[in-house]
């Protein structure tokens, strides 16, 4: 397993209710490209969260693309979805980011798509699934998505 190094976008994009941190806005306890400043009594959210890159499993690094991939839980790996949080001004490089890296490469030949969540709003998403759709990014809403999957 990798380290962080100077990232901390798990810091920003995602909410974290045990703190009252909101997605898309900082860490009041993130010290940006050095750490987290309560490093030993981090919520349980934090201390058990790992990426993509973390994992190895990709090689794009989060701070630098902008973009943080992860299994959001066991049904990830059922469904192949990989849940992503990009920032906003990001995402238009989201589909030319993902294809610099053989390893994500792998995984969408292995049917693998992405659900994409980029700003506070957290019914609005962007899906990546060249399998199922065309090689472009599609926006739906969340409810859309949970509705189709029950049917
Ligand atoms: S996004 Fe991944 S690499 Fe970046 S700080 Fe969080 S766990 Fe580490
Ligand atoms: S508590 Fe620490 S690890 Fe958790 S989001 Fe804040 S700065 Fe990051």
């Amino acid at each position: 397993m990798r380290n962080c190094e100077n990232c901390n976008l798990c810091c920003k994009l995602p909410e974290i209710p045990s703190i009252n941190k909101k997605s898309y806005s900082w860490c009041k306890n993130c010290e940006i490209g050095v750490g987290c400043n309560i490093y030993n009594n981090k919520p349980k959210k934090c201390e058990e969260f790992t990426c993509a890159y973390l994992e190895c499993f990709t090689d794009l690094k989060p701070n630098k693309v902008g973009f943080m991939i992860f299994p959001q839980n066991e049904m990830s790996y059922e469904h192949k979805v990989f849940t992503v949080y990009c920032e906003e001004f990001k995402l238009q490089n989201f589909i030319k980011n993902i294809k610099k890296d053989w390893k994500m490469q792998r995984m969408i030949e292995n049917k693998w798509a992405f659900h994409i969540r980029y700003n506070q709003d957290d019914d609005k998403l962007a899906i990546y699934d060249p399998n199922a759709f065309d090689d472009k990014l599609i926006f739906i809403s969340r409810k859309e998505v949970q509705s189709a999957n029950k049917k």
